[in-house]
C-alpha cells in the first residue's frame, strides 16, 4: 500500500529519545494522557454537533474504551471523538513542534517530573514510556481512515488504512507494550489508574473485560435449533429459568466472553445530590481539579434555581501557592461548564481577583455553549452567577469561622485576600468585615474580630479605635495608646500594611467610626470637666505653642496641646485625610513611586504637647521666662526628633539627631565639650546647628 514516511522534526525526536531513555518509574500516567486526548476530542465533536448536529451521524455514540490484548500484548484506547484527517496526523503527531517541547526539555533538565508532560502540550508522547511500537488509527468525517505508526528512532509513516475495521469515526491507539511493561493489560492495574486519574472524565471509560465463563448449552437437536439465542444477555436465560423450564438435556461449555465495564460510572460530581457525596468523593474531586497534593479545608456544593440556573462546587484550600500574589499567573480557578459541557480552564469573569484563591466548577444551564471569552465579559447571567458565586464565598467563610482553629489557618492564609476585597469590593465591604481579625492592647494572645470588640466596648466608648505601625514591638506602646489605655478604651493594632489600605476603606464598622489614634482630631468622650480643663490648659500654653511652632518652622503643620497622651511630653499625629506616619512608612519603601504624589500626600505633622508632662511645665517656664532663650529651641528640636521616632516616623537627618544626644550624654557624664569635633556647618536644612546649650538649662531637666 501507499505507506508514506516522515521524519520526526528535531526536537520532537530529541523529545523522544528522553522519553525512551530516562529511568522514570511513574509511567503510568501515559494511561491519563492518552484518556485525555480522547476527551479532548470528544468535546471537539460535541461541540461540532452543536451547530451541525449531522457531525455525530459517522457514530452516535461518546465514549472512550480501553482493550488490553495479552495474546498480543497490546494496549489498545479509542474514542469516538472528533478524529484526525491524514494532514492532521502529519502536523500533530510529529511534524510540527510545539513550544512546548522544547519547554518540557527545560523543566525536565531543571528538576521537573515526567508527570507534567501534559502541561506542556505533549503529551501524547508519553505513550512511549510503555510502548515501543504505536500505532494511531484515525477516521476524521473529512478524510479517509489512515494508520500512523512509529517505533520513535527520528520517524514515522502514514498508510491509508485496508487492514482495520472501519472505525466510524474516532481514534484507535495502539500501544505494543515493551516486554517489562505488561502489567499494564491487568485488569485491576487499568482500572486503579483510571480510578487515580481519570475519574472525572465526563465521558464513560469503558474497559473490555474478557471473562471465560462456563455455560449451560441445550445439548442436540434442540441445542443447534436455538444457536442464535447463545448469544443472548444472560438476564434473559435467568428469566427463561423462571419460567417453567422444560426438561431438557444440556451440557456445560466453557465460552469466552468480553464485555464493555464502565470504569467511571459516576455521573459528574456536581450533579449529583450533594447528600449522598461522601467527603472522600469531595476530596477526590478538588484533587482532581487542582492537583493539590492535600485535601481543601472547605467545600460547598449548591445549585441555584429560578430565573437562572446553575450548579457549583467551590473548594477552599489549606493552604495559599506560593505565588499567591504573582499578577501575572494564569490559574485555574473556577472551570466553567454548560450542560455538562466543558467551556474553559479559569473563567477570570466568574470571580473577582480578591478571591483567586477559591476553586472549583460552575456548570450553567443558560449560558450558550459558544460563549468566548470576549463575550464573557458582557454576559449578564454571569454577572449573576459571579454574584451568586462571590455570596456562597462569604457563607463558606462564616462556615469556616465556626471554628476558631480552622478559622486562625485559613486567615493565615488568605487574610491578605479578605483584606484586598475590602478594599475592592464595596458591596460585600461590610460583609468582608465581619471576617477580619486583628490584635489589640486587650486582644495580645489571640486575634479579636471586630464584633468582639464591640462587645467589650465600656458604655462611654462611641468608635472603634485602631493604630498602625510596622510591627506589634512597635505600636504596643506606642504614645498614642497612654489616654485611650487609662480610659479603657480598646486599641486594634493594625501591623500588617495592606491593613492601612483596607482600614481606611471600611471607614465604619456596625455602625460605629473606625479611628486613627495617631490622627488628629481624636475626639475621645470627655466629660464637661475635662473638656474644660483642657480649653483652660490651651489658653496657659499657647505663647510655648507659638515658639515652638516658630522654632520648628515648617516642619509641623501647628503645635497644640493634646489630650491622647499623659505619660510622654510630645506626639506627632498626622491630618485626619492624610497618611499616617505608618502608610508614610509604607509609601518611601515603594522605591518606583513618583514622589510627587509623596509631598502631596506625606503627612502635614501636628506637634501635641502634654500640659502636664514635667519637661513641657518646664518648657514653658523658661519660655515664660526669656522667650529668646538659645536653649529652648535646641531642645525643642530634641522632642521633636524623639516625637518622630515615637510617633511611628523617621529621621530625615538621623546624624545630628545624635549628635544632640551625645551632646545630652556628655553632659551627664560631665565630659569635656572642648575634645568633640568641629560641627559641620548648617546647610539648606531648617534644623539648627547643634549649639553648645547652656550646662545649667540641661540639667534642671534631667
Ligand atoms: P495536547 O493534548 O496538549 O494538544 P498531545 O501531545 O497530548 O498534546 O496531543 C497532540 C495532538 O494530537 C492533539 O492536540 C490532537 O490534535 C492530536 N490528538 C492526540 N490524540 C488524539 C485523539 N485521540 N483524537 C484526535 N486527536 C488527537
Ligand atoms: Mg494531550
Amino acid at each position: 500500500m501507499a505507506t508514506e514516511s516522515f521524519g520526526f522534526q528535531a526536537e520532537i525526536s530529541q523529545l523522544l529519545d528522553l522519553i525512551i531513555n530516562t529511568f522514570y518509574s511513574n509511567k503510568e500516567i501515559f494511561l491519563r494522557e492518552i484518556i485525555s486526548n480522547g476527551s479532548d476530542a470528544l468535546d471537539k465533536i460535541r461541540y461540532a454537533s452543536l451547530t451541525d448536529p449531522s457531525a455525530l451521524d459517522t457514530e452516535k455514540e461518546l465514549y472512550i474504551r480501553i482493550v488490553p490484548d495479552k495474546e498480543n500484548g497490546t494496549l489498545t484506547l479509542r474514542d469516538t471523538g472528533v478524529g484526525m484527517t491524514k494532514a492532521d496526523m502529519v502536523n500533530n503527531l510529529g511534524t510540527i513542534a510545539k513550544s512546548g517541547t522544547k519547554g518540557f526539555m527545560e523543566a525536565l533538565s531543571s528538576g521537573a517530573d515526567i508527570s507534567m508532560i501534559g502541561q506542556f502540550g505533549v503529551g501524547f508522547y508519553s505513550a512511549y514510556l510503555v510502548a515501543e511500537r504505536v500505532q494511531v488509527i484515525s477516521k476524521h468525517n473529512d478524510d479517509e481512515q489512515y494508520i500512523w505508526e512509529s517505533a520513535a528512532g527520528g520517524t514515522f509513516t502514514i498508510t491509508p488504512d485496508t487492514v482495520n475495521p472501519p472505525l466510524g469515526r474516532g481514534t484507535e491507539i495502539r500501544l505494543y507494550l515493551k516486554e517489562d511493561q505488561l502489567e499494564y493489560l491487568e485488569e485491576k492495574k487499568i482500572k486503579d489508574i483510571v480510578k487515580k486519574h481519570s475519574e472525572f472524565i465526563s465521558y464513560p471509560i469503558q474497559l473490555a473485560v474478557t471473562k471465560e465463563v462456563e455455560k449451560e448449552v441445550e445439548d442436540d437437536e434442540e441445542a443447534a435449533e436455538e444457536e442464535e439465542d447463545a448469544d443472548k444477555p444472560k438476564i434473559e436465560e435467568v428469566e427463561d429459568e423462571d419460567e417453567k423450564p422444560k426438561e431438557k438435556k444440556t451440557k456445560k461449555i466453557k465460552e469466552q466472553e468480553t464485555t464493555n465495564e464502565e470504569l467511571n460510572k459516576t455521573k459528574p460530581i456536581w450533579t449529583r445530590n450533594p447528600q449522598d457525596i461522601t467527603a472522600d468523593e469531595y476530596g477526590a474531586f478538588y484533587k482532581s481539579l487542582t492537583n493539590d497534593w492535600e485535601e481543601h479545608l472547605a467545600v460547598k456544593h449548591f445549585s441555584v434555581e429560578g430565573q437562572l440556573e446553575f450548579k457549583a462546587i467551590l473548594y477552599i484550600p489549606k493552604r495559599a501557592p506560593f505565588d499567591l500574589f504573582e499578577t501575572k499567573k494564569k490559574r485555574n480557578n473556577i472551570k466553567l461548564y454548560v450542560r455538562r459541557v466543558f467551556i474553559m480552564d479559569d473563567c477570570e469573569d466568574l470571580i473577582p481577583e480578591y478571591l483567586n484563591f477559591v476553586k472549583g466548577i460552575v456548570d450553567s444551564e443558560d449560558l450558550p455553549l459558544n460563549i468566548s471569552r470576549e463575550t464573557l465579559q458582557q454576559n449578564k447571567i454571569l454577572k449573576v452567577i459571579r454574584k451568586n458565586i462571590v455570596k456562597k464565598c462569604m457563607d463558606l467563610f462564616s462556615e469556616i469561622a465556626e471554628d476558631k482553629d480552622n478559622f486562625a489557618k485559613f486567615y493565615e492564609s488568605f487574610g491578605k485576600n479578605l483584606k484586598l476585597g475590602i478594599h475592592e469590593d464595596a458591596q460585600n465591604r461590610s460583609k468582608l468585615a465581619e471576617f477580619l481579625r486583628f490584635y489589640s492592647t486587650k486582644a495580645t494572645e489571640e486575634q479579636t474580630s471586630l464584633k468582639d470588640y464591640i462587645t467589650r466596648m465600656p458604655e462611654v466608648q462611641k468608635s472603634v479605635y485602631y493604630l498602625t505601625g510596622e510591627s506589634l514591638a512597635a505600636v504596643r506602646d506606642s504614645p498614642f495608646l497612654e489616654v485611650l489605655k487609662k480610659k479603657g478604651f480598646e486599641v486594634l493594632l493594625l501591623v500588617d500594611p495592606i491593613d492601612e489600605y483596607a482600614i481606611t476603606q471600611l471607614k465604619e464598622f456596625d455602625g460605629k467610626k473606625l479611628i486613627c489614634v495617631s490622627k488628629e482630631g481624636l475626639e475621645l468622650e470627655e466629660t464637661e470637666e475635662e473638656k474644660k480643663t483642657r480649653e483652660e490648659e490651651a489658653a496657659q500654653f499657647s505663647d510655648l505653642c507659638t515658639t515652638i511652632k516658630e522654632a520648628l518652622g515648617d516642619k509641623v503643620e501647628k503645635v497644640v496641646v493634646s489630650n491622647r497622651i499623659t505619660d510622654s511630653p510630645c506626639v506627632l499625629v498626622t491630618g485626619q485625610f492624610g497618611w499616617s506616619s505608618n502608610m508614610e512608612r509604607i509609601m518611601k519603601a515603594q522605591a518606583l513611586r513618583d514622589s510627587s504624589m509623596s509631598s502631596y500626600m506625606a503627612s502635614k505633622k501636628t506637634l501635641e504637647l502634654n500640659p502636664s508632662h514635667a519637661i513641657i511645665k518646664e518648657l514653658k517656664r523658661k519660655v515664660a521666662e526669656d522667650k529668646a532663650d538659645k536653649s529652648v529651641r535646641d531642645l525643642t528640636y530634641l522632642l521633636f526628633e524623639t516625637a518622630l521616632l515615637t510617633s511611628g516616623f523617621s529621621l530625615d537627618d538621623p546624624t545630628s539627631f545624635a549628635k544632640r544626644i551625645n551632646r545630652m550624654i556628655s553632659l551627664g557624664l560631665d565630659v569635656d565639650d572642648e575634645e568633640e569635633e568641629a560641627e559641620p556647618a548648617a546647610g539648606a536644612d531648617a534644623s539648627p546647628p547643634v549649639e553648645t546649650a547652656s550646662t545649667s538649662a540641661m540639667e534642671e531637666i534631667d
